[in-house]
């Protein structure tokens, strides 16, 4: 053991022997000590348990390798490209929506130089972030008012918080989500200080639920669409004119999350189902709140729509000052926004509109291309390719029931199992997400673009190689 150790080489050797690596990675020299340390380390630890017991082992030729694979994970960005073949639009764990090019423009415009963000240029005196993008989203959803900030989740908290605390908020039980990643509407309620009353059952909820739980410590009444799923069977729920009216009969606003939220119908692209805010607000509520990256299509943001008295009171509620959003964010939620004023501009150019309406010929057809370039690139032997018809989502939690037909790429790996592949595919550079059917891989080319089939090529070639593990 003790001729191992003094077998491994002296951080000053490792650096030389790295010198080429570590410029190409322009990586700082402090770092990069502090990184060889840490391999020298976890080598010692293998010496040590016995898992490193066989000298050559230590050779350059056998460690350098092992040490520049360690460089190069530990010296890379955390937040990485990744190529999306999982056919989910709206991938939560992928970044939700990807942006418009005037978004991204908007946005690096905002980011590189000054900006009038909270400057009045027309008086010359101080302005408010907070009247740069309501007018536009009062004209695309028919509202007195509208107010931007973070995320969804700091929507509805500022909406209750400003005019639910201390009170009570009716909801029924059949409302009561948990959206991905643990956020559930009861705890935001909890935390906003107003006491949720869960009215009628998970299945069933009547009119005269609401109306019995009315009460002089009630503040609203609450709608939460139920983004991710749907009670199906024996159900009923209330209609939103009805809860309006039983609302305003007591003096009080109907508040309704929509989550994903959308300005479009979507019913021509056959994806029915899900109300725009405009139809929401016609219908009586008075508030409704939606996420700015998902169905929307824009950067992440928690958008407020409804009537200027409930609007104004929470323009003064100091939690705002904790839930504003940036200048890059209100940029890009302004170029998206403006793209709407145009339905078939924003279905050509928002990203997240153009693949969940793509046509499934038009899929057909990429998805031949993908598995032409496939064919060409890849050496025999080391994957079956085909084609099937399957379906996309939109994800984000819209439209759970709606099933986008699509054309896959099917990828039968031959030299590994797929499993190996799969997990290999997720450290190649760009890590390629790919969804797993039937013991193959599934390529859905509805949230890949043309210009990246090159890359994924390339990618899955190197990771169908070698041994079967
Ligand atoms: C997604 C969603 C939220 C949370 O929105 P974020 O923008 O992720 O904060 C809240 N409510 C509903 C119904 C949702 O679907």
């Amino acid at each position: 053991m003790r001729e191992l150790f003094r077998a491994l080489p002296s951080v000053d050797a490792c650096l030389s022997a790295m010198d080429g690596v570590l410029l190409e990675l322009d990586a700082p020299h402090a770092r990069s000590r502090e990184l060889i340390n840490l391999f020298l380390d976890s080598c010692r630890n293998e010496i040590r348990t016995g898992a490193l017991s066989d000298p050559a082992e230590l050779d350059a030729a056998r460690l350098m390798p092992r040490l520049e694979a360690f460089l190069r994970e530990g010296l890379r960005p955390a937040l990485r490209r990744v190529l999306n073949a999982t056919g989910v639009v709206i991938h939560t764990n992928l970044g939700r929506s990807i942006m418009a090019r005037q978004a991204i423009e908007a946005a690096m415009t905002a980011a590189g130089g000054y900006c009038n963000l909270e400057y009045n240029l027309a008086a010359g005196s101080r302005g408010s972030r907070h009247s740069l993008v309501d007018k536009l989203i009062c004209s695309l959803t028919g509202a007195e008012a509208a107010l931007v900030v973070n995320n969804n989740a700091a929507a509805v908290l500022l909406v209750l918080d400003t005019l639910c605390r201390g009170g009570e908020v009716i909801v029924s039980r059949g409302q009561l989500v948990e959206i991905g990643g643990s956020f559930r509407i009861p705890d935001v309620m909890a935390r906003s200080g107003a006491a949720l009353r869960e009215v009628g059952t998970t299945n069933r909820t009547h009119l005269s639920d609401y109306a019995g739980a009315i009460s002089v410590d009630t503040r609203a009444l609450m709608r939460v669409h139920t983004s991710n799923y749907r009670v199906i069977g024996f159900h009923a729920d209330v209609a939103l004119e009805d809860m309006a009216r039983l609302a305003h009969e007591h003096g009080l606003p109907l508040l309704e999350d929509l989550g994903s939220g959308s300005l479009l119908d979507f019913s021509p692209w056959g994806l029915p189902g899900e109300p725009t805010a405009r139809q929401v607000i016609e219908a009586g509520a008075d508030v409704v709140t939606f996420s700015g990256d998902k169905v929307l299509g824009g950067p992440q943001a928690g958008i407020i729509a409804g009537r200027e008295e409930f609007i104004e009171a929470m323009r003064h509620n100091q939690l705002l000052r904790a839930l504003r959003c940036d200048k890059m964010t209100l940029a890009a939620l302004e170029a998206t926004l403006r793209l709407y004023l145009d339905p078939h501009k924003a279905i050509a150019s928002v990203p997240t509109l153009r693949r969940m309406t793509m046509s499934a010929a038009e899929l057909k057809r990429r998805a031949e291309k993908l598995r032409r370039a496939l064919r060409r690139a890849l050496p025999a032997g080391l994957a079956e390719l085909s084609l099937l018809t399957g379906v996309s989502r939109v994800g984000g939690g819209a439209f759970p029931e709606c099933d986008l037909p699509t054309t896959l790429v099917r990828v039968l790996p031959l030299a590994r199992t797929v499993e190996d592949t799969r997990a290999r595919l997720l450290r190649t550079e760009p890590p390629l997400v790919t969804r797993v059917e039937n013991g193959a891989l599934l390529l859905d080319p509805r949230t890949l673009e043309d210009h990246e089939f090159p890359t994924l090529v390339r990618v899955l070639n190197s990771a169908l190689d070698g041994v079967k593990s």
